[in-house]
């Protein structure tokens, strides 16, 4: 075999094993019974050492030499050069983590997450506390171990989003504040209750999961190589492109929560479906810190997506005079008072609220920029795990005006804590100001794509995000894509622009 044959077919063995972790972790958090939790722990801590064991070791060091050596005049932003190339950076942050840092964060997840979920149920912020405490302290020796420059966030932040740092994030968060709070003020201004209350109607669950599944796959969602369960915190996960599985939850009354969910995994899973079939059990569909989905290159790219399949296609005008006749169909009992034009203002509603994931799009980035100043302040020690519930409660008085009534629907709403997955909260802002930038290309680059989007046909789109995105699996970063797709780096103006001229006509302001 030659040097990048054999270089594949040891990435290939890694694909393996870390899909195989991955197949665990969805296990969990979907079918395994709770007493599971501490075994399930042991077996993820094993595969993740051997998965270590099998990246950070002289045979990997060999191989990557002798591949560094084959591509040399190969083009560089060929596949095969920056598959190497990623390999390499991995390769060298990876070996700064100590083993046993990585078989404790892997062990304390599934019992972490089973003591969070324990918690929320029991409104007992008091017995997580100290499991969020492992937490914090295992993200913190992390940062030191891989090193940082200025914060230790940009160290975590860089699992999630390479390009990111606290630095260039209070920049962002600084301009889409002067763009948010004006409008979401003129919106509370001007806010009346829907005449019909749609959310006290019953929608039978059978009917939701039909309804939901069948928008997915006329979005592009191929059920060959997916599927949809119920989990506690929806979610996307996949071991290959070949399997590529999404999550929702249920509410008998409120019909958003399963569609909207289920949209939104779907347009996590299209980017994971999309990628080129000749990247699988590379090191272009690798997340080789263990993080997932795999074939996406970064927390915010993959963020775009869902958030432009569920917003601005899922929650246009468009969608609901395209679908309407299909959500008559599933749901006649509780339709025949209301028309697309209603539903469409029924799913925009702004409304500052407690939970974030039924945050709407104008609040929705108040919500993100609480959390990440958390991280950060729990991350360079001046906040404290205990007073938490005291200090998530004031910040949503402050942004959103709103009172968390307890903690469940405070401070433990999120899972991502507990998991210890500090750093990826920004990727879902920045991937809401990506996903404006992407749109609006599309638009430039296909002819007539509103006609068909109205139509609810949504091939042209899907053609255009997976020939500039999906197809490229980790290839290229969200700011080589977007300056590759879009001609610019990451601006806030298409996101504002987008959301100005979508609430002003809906709220009627001036
Ligand atoms: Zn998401």
């Amino acid at each position: 075999m030659t040097a990048i044959q054999d270089f594949q077919a040891h990435i290939a063995e890694l694909s393996d094993l870390l899909c195989a972790i991955s197949v665990l972790k969805w296990d969990a958090r979907t079918q395994m019974p709770h007493g599971g939790a501490e075994t399930r722990g042991y077996q993820l801590a094993t595969l993740s050492r051997l998965a270590q064991e099998h990246f950070i070791s002289d045979k990997t060091a060999r191989l990557l030499d002798a591949a560094e050596t084959a591509i040399a005049g190969e083009a560089a932003d060929s596949y095969l050069v920056r598959g190497v190339q990623q390999t390499r950076q991995y390769y060298e942050i990876i070996g700064k983590l100590p083993l046993e840092l990585v078989s404790e964060k892997a062990a304390l997840e599934p019992v972490s997450e089973g003591v969070w979920a324990e918690a929320k149920k029991n409104n007992d912020f008091a017995s997580f506390a100290p499991y969020l405490q492992q937490q914090v302290d295992l993200a913190r020796r992390q940062a030191d171990a891989i090193g940082y420059s200025e914060h230790p966030f940009d160290a975590l932040v860089f699992e999630y989003e390479p390009s990111m740092t606290a630095a260039k994030l209070r920049v962002l968060f600084d301009g889409l504040k002067v763009g948010l709070l004006p409008l979401l003020r003129a919106i509370v201004a001007k806010s009346q209750p829907l005449e019909k209350n749609l959310w006290t109607r019953e929608y039978p669950l059978e009917r939701q999961k039909a309804f939901g599944l069948e928008i997915a796959q006329r979005f592009g969602y191929d059920l060959n190589r997916g599927r949809l369960d119920i989990a506690p915190h929806p979610f996307e996960i996949s071991f290959t492109r070949q399997d590529v599985r999404i999550t929702t939850r249920y509410q008998p009354n409120y019909f958003p929560m399963a569609l909207y969910g289920t949209l939104h995994e779907t347009g996590h899973a299209l980017y994971e479906q999309g990628v080129d079939p000749a990247l699988t059990r590379t090191a272009l569909t690798i997340d080789f810190l263990g993080k997932y989905p795999v074939g996406g290159t970064s927390y915010g790219v993959h963020e775009s997506q869902s958030r432009l399949w569920e917003n601005q296609i899922g929650r246009s005008r468009a969608f609901w005079n395209a679908h309407f006749d299909r959500f008559q169909h599933h749901f006649p009992d509780v339709s025949a008072d209301v028309d697309p034009e209603f539903m469409y203002r029924a799913v925009n509603r702004v409304q500052p609220s407690l939970i974030r994931v039924e945050a709407d799009e104008v609040t929705y980035n108040l919500h993100i920029m609480l959390r990440v100043e958390i991280e950060l302040g729990l991350m360079d020690g001046s906040i404290k795990v205990n007073d938490l519930p005291e200090i998530w409660n004031a910040k949503m008085g402050e942004y959103l005006g709103v009172t968390p009534p307890d903690d469940a629907r405070g401070v433990l709403q999120d899972i991502h804590w507990s998991g210890g997955g500090f750093g990826s909260f920004p990727g879902y802002t920045v991937g809401n100001v990506m996903s404006a930038q992407f749109l609006d290309a599309a638009r430039r680059d296909v002819g007539a794509l509103d006609d068909s989007l109205a139509a609810g046909d949504y091939a042209p789109l899907l053609g255009w995000l997976t020939e500039n995105i999906y197809r490229h699996g980790r290839a290229f970063s969200g700011s080589e894509l977007l300056i590759r797709s879009t001609g610019a780096d990451l601006t806030v103006e298409p996101y504002l622009n987008y959301l100005r001229a979508k609430f002003t006509d809906l709220y009627g302001l001036a």
